[in-house]
């Protein structure tokens, strides 16, 4: 039977596990933290990552989620700009992050060793095998470890890796009773997001620019429409993470015997919700393209084959998601008045043209 070493036990890495468990490969979870789980937060799961949870036989997943309504964009007093209900538009599944590693973890069976508490420091690899901190051995590499990847930087060590977009997210689950679907808020530098869960409860999420590091709290809402403000005075725990996504051109996500996969491949800014749908995807195909060689994985040939057609599908499609989030990022940072106001008629305008098509 075929090993491999998972590094990280986020969304990525353990979707990897479960698709190699399902190819029948013996998988070792490597995770630095002392327990396995995910932050307090909700996120979107696009249709193409919840056909591949499926397909990988996680249970649970519609029981747990609950259909993203197209509830459309307002500006901070209010005021609609456009309406998203009759788009007809793909939409989201919104879902509590920790229920979803839990119902992906739950699929690990006898295949999966997980070794929570284990600090990844050193990767070495030859024709034969690769070696992790000089003690375990396997014969391939998954490394999910993150956009500060300890194994890419390990391999592409002259890559510049993370970028600091401007501007910082704030997130939280807030327990208040609302008739009110959700959507978003752009303002000028600001945007403010917000979706009910299943539970009842709703998942938001604001961001801001401002300079890396800075502690300014999510203040800026306090004097946006309601609910925004009874949303984060809801909210037990506010969530504060500064945005980065990685460098364009990516680094490859194969080398020998370790394939990137996740935000250690293509962190994006997360404008478009599909960071982890993406990293639900690259363990999709790279176990498909490690079944497809199975027969000849015993040689480097055969797995140097299975990880360079896993990077070639894969790469193209991230890095332009890469773009697309960073694009839609600085449209909806802007704090250029005369943008602004530019932007938002032609959101509204959008809307009505898709709208009225989606009649026909
Ligand atoms: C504000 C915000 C909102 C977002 N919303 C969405 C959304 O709605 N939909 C969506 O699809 N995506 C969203 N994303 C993106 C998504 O969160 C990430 O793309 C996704 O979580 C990446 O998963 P991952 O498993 O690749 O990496 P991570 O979740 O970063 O997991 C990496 C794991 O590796 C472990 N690790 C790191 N280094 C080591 C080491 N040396 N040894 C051992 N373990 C190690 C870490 O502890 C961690 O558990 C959002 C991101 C942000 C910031």
């Amino acid at each position: 039977m075929s090993t491999a070493i998972v590094v990280g036990a986020g969304i990525g890495g353990v979707t990897a596990a479960v698709a190699l468990q399902r190819r029948d490969w013996q998988v070792t979870v490597l995770e630095r933290t002392p327990e396995l789980g995910e932050v307090g937060a909700g996120i979107s799961v696009w249709p193409s990552a919840v056909a591949v949870l499926e397909q990988l036989g996680v249970e649970g997943l519609e029981k747990a989620s609950i259909p993203a309504q197209p509830a459309g964009m307002r500006k901070p007093d209010g005021r609609w700009v456009v309406k998203a209900a009759d788009l007809g538009v793909e939409i989201p599944v919104m879902i509590h992050r920790a229920q979803l590693h839990d119902l992906i973890t739950a699929e690990f069976g006898p295949a999966v060793t997980v070794r929570p508490g284990y600090d990844v420091r050193t990767i070495e690899q030859d024709t034969k095998t690769v070696t992790v901190n000089g003690e375990l051995r396997a014969d391939l590499l998954v490394a999910a470890d993150g956009i500060r990847s300890v194994v890419r930087k390990t391999l592409y060590p002259q890559y510049a890796g993370p970028r600091y977009s401007g501007f910082t997210a704030y997130r939280g689950i807030a327990d208040v009773d609302l008739d009110d679907g959700g959507g978003e808020t752009w303002g000028r530098g600001q945007l403010f997001g917000f979706a009910r869960l299943i539970d009842g409860r709703f998942y938001w999420y604001g961001t801001a620019n401002q300079p890396a590091g800075a502690q300014s709290g999510p203040t800026v809402f306090a004097s946006w429409h309601d609910p925004i403000p009874r949303l984060i005075a809801g909210s037990e725990k506010v969530l504060h993470n500064d945005i980065y996504d990685l460098t364009l051109p990516l680094v490859p996500f194969a080398q020998g015997r370790i394939a990137l996969l996740g935000d250690a491949a293509h962190a994006m800014a997360p404008n478009l919700g599909r960071g982890a749908c993406s990293a639900i995807e690259d363990a999709d195909a790279l176990a498909r393209h490690l079944g497809s060689m199975a027969g000849s994985l015993g040689s480097a040939d055969g797995l140097a084959a299975a990880l360079t057609a896993y990077d070639a599908e894969r790469r193209p499609a991230t890095t332009k998601l890469v773009k697309r989030s960073r694009g839609l990022g600085r449209v909806a940072q802007t704090e250029n008045p005369v943008v602004c106001t530019l932007r938002d008629g032609l959101f509204a305008v959008g809307g009505k043209l898709v709208s009225l098509r989606g009649r026909k």
